[in-house]
């Protein structure tokens, strides 16, 4: 099947100006040249540290923010520089959830104007049939329907966030970028909310894309993950191999910083604790950018930049020494 979603060699940098005059003296390289796609149906993980553009990579995909190259594909047709007015029905189609719960909602506003805005704005609904909408989408993501004349502070972190699910599903989109859904909630929670995310794919044929710093919340119900380092994609492939086979040491390092239930499994699985801060993204390391960090880099590592490859059907990877690689070909390590 066509992919909904096709992003190819996708680049963001934020000018850095300095004086009067605003004269560029550098830039923020947030994402740079990230390839990947979205099939119709699925939940594409998006998993690194915070400065490694996930969330602007999100902002590009909705075009709150327009690419400085590269090219965002919805539907097969190229939306990276539609203005306001081209992307407007798009709007529709397109829809993000946002980290928390508590500034994305006016809390001057009732939970109905709230979810019933985007009808409003779009001027689909006739006004009577707003609040009939309103009841039912606050119903799909498990509130009462009654409460729709209540305020944001009248409701839980995760009640809040269950509103701004019912915002997003409003309009029926097709794909919906969720940034770091859950991230501001209660750990006991987190688990309910991604649940319904998914209830809610199932039952209304959605696509995500849902963007998290860390793998133990995404981990059930992604299909392929990407993980990311420094504004490139490093590995992106089904969630099985990336449990069972990581190839990049840095997927590995974020791996065994998931919390193992199963005590027997959790001493066989090693911690590893990676060395100093994600490098600025200003001036970015030269070569693979994960080098200052890698137990295993080499001069290669530091003077030329992999390039993401699939190892195997299905399984690509940036890096010259991948892990597999390494185990299967020990003898010929010092090559
Ligand atoms: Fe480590 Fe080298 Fe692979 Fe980068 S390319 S992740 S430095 S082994
Ligand atoms: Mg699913």
């Amino acid at each position: 099947a066509r992919p909904l979603l096709r992003v190819e060699g996708l680049v963001k940098h934020f000018p850095i100006t300095k004086g009067l005059l605003r004269r560029q003296v550098g830039a923020v390289h947030a994402v740079d040249g990230i390839t990947f796609d979205v099939r119709p149906g699925e939940t594409l993980g998006v998993v690194g540290e915070s400065g490694c553009g996930k969330s602007t990579m999100g902002r590009l995909v909705t075009r709150l923010l327009e690419p400085t190259g590269g090219t965002v594909e919805f539907e097969g047709r190229d939306i990276s520089h539609l203005g306001v007015g081209g992307m407007r029905p798009l709007r529709r189609d397109i829809q993000m959830i946002f980290q928390d719960p508590y500034s994305s909602l006016n809390p001057r506003h009732t939970v109905g104007t709230i979810v019933g805005a985007p009808f409003r704005l779009q001027g689909i609904t006739p006004e009577g049939g707003v609040k009939k909408e309103v009841q039912r989408l606050l119903g799909l993501v498990g509130l009462n329907p009654e409460h729709y004349n209540r305020y944001p502070h009248e409701f839980s972190g995760g009640q809040r966030q269950r509103i701004g699910i019912a915002r997003a599903l409003a309009l029926k989109p097709k794909l919906v970028i969720a940034d770091e859904p859950v991230s501001a909630l209660d750990v006991s929670i987190q688990a309910q909310v991604v649940n319904l995310l998914d209830d809610l794919q199932d039952e209304l044929g959605l696509t995500y894309i849902i963007i998290a710093h860390d793998l133990s919340v995404i981990r059930h119900v992604s299909d392929r993950i990407a993980v990311m380092y420094l504004g490139k994609i490093v590995e992106l492939t089904d969630r099985g191999s990336l449990y069972s086979t990581p190839l990049h040491p840095y997927t590995k390092a974020l791996l065994s910083a998931v919390p193992v239930p199963d005590p027997r499994r959790r001493a066989k699985r090693e911690r590893i604790l990676l060395k100093g801060d994600v490098p600025s993204p200003i001036s970015p390391p030269s070569g693979c950018r994960f080098h200052t960090r890698c137990w295993k880099a080499t001069e290669v590592c530091r003077r030329d930049e992999p390039v993401l490859t699939a190892l195997r059907p299905g399984h690509q990877v940036a890096c010259h020494h991948p892990e597999e690689a390494a185990e299967a070909g020990a003898g010929e390590a010092a090559a």
